[in-house]
């Protein structure tokens, strides 16, 4: 596996690849990242010349909380081997400099509608899919993959980035990947470290919460329940939602027809001082869970 510290390092290896699956992270790897970065390496090898190229770069842009960069967990080493084991072929791990050279200004595309709907991520991170977006263009930009995957885990992100990919008209298939889960339902994160073992437990509630909505096929009940799972767990909620799963937009009052179209239960609730996120297909009867 090349470990490409930098841009000269990065082009090279790029210039010589014939076809790329690419999984960009902010490292602290898990089992989650690992499902992204052994699909990716499955699709290389299905192409002639084909890599599975991983970038790790925690993006200070990207955080609307100095406090939450700051503690930001950073495990190189680990992140190296768990790239190696699940068939990485590259590791981009490169410094500020090559993201954000001095002197020179990284475009912040237009943000896609989806990106800037109220009650969501928007409204409780501002200014992060902003970062987002920056971030992920100039990597998609210095990469050049013709795959880019992604966790279903951030949907709104998902949603967001194959928005902007479609609307600049590049070249690159954007790939969702399920969400990998503990063995209570609890999504793995980056930040679950951060949950004191009493508060371990309660994060179980958003997938309860999600499992329970998932079961109603009103989307006024199903908020209602996961609302119901969530404050009774303690957790402080931010939104506990149903959407259209494309546009993330509501649904209309009254203009719902099972089967319609894909709905998305989401949620971002807040057990002590750790924010998780977590989502799911809804209901489960037309989702085939
Ligand atoms: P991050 O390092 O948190 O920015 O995540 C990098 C990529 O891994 C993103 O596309 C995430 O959606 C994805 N990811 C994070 N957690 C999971 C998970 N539990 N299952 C699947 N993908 C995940």
């Amino acid at each position: 596996m090349y470990v490409l510290r930098t841009n000269a390092d990065l082009e090279p290896w790029r210039a010589d690849t014939a076809w790329v699956a690419f999984v960009p992270t902010m490292g602290a790897l898990h089992e989650g990242h690992e499902s992204l970065i052994r699909q990716a390496a499955a699709a290389a090898r299905g192409h002639p010349g084909g890599a599975c190229l991983v970038s790790i770069f925690v993006n200070p842009t990207q955080f609307n909380d100095p406090a939450d960069l700051a503690r930001y967990p950073r495990t190189i080493e680990n992140d190296l081997e768990c790239c190696r084991r699940s068939g990485a072929d590259a590791i981009y791990v490169p410094g500020p400099e090559d993201i954000y050279p001095p002197g020179e200004s990284i475009p912040i595309p237009p943000l896609p509608d989806v990106a800037i709907l109220p009650q969501l991520e928007d409204s409780h991170r501002p200014g992060h899919f902003a970062g987002v977006c920056q971030v992920v263009l100039r990597l998609l930009r210095l990469a050049r993959p013709h795959e880019a995957l992604f966790g279903e885990k951030d949907w709104q992100q998902f949603r967001v980035i194959d928005a902007m990919v479609e609307s600049l008209g590049l070249p690159i298939r954007v790939v969702p990947i399920p969400t990998m889960r503990e063995s209570d339902g609890l999504a793995m994160s980056s930040r679950n470290r951060f949950l004191s073992p009493a508060e371990r437990r309660r994060a179980a509630s958003l997938a309860l919460a999600l499992e329970g909505a998932a079961r109603l096929t009103d989307p006024g009940q199903a908020q209602r329940h996961m609302a119901d799972v969530l404050t009774q767990a303690g957790a402080t909620i931010e939104y506990a939602v149903v959407r259209e799963a494309r546009s993330l937009m509501p649904i209309s009052p009254g203009t719902f027809v099972p089967g319609a179209t894909p709905r998305r239960a989401l949620i971002a609730a807040r057990i002590g001082s750790v924010r998780l996120i977590d989502n799911a297909p809804w209901p489960a009867s037309l989702a085939g869970a």
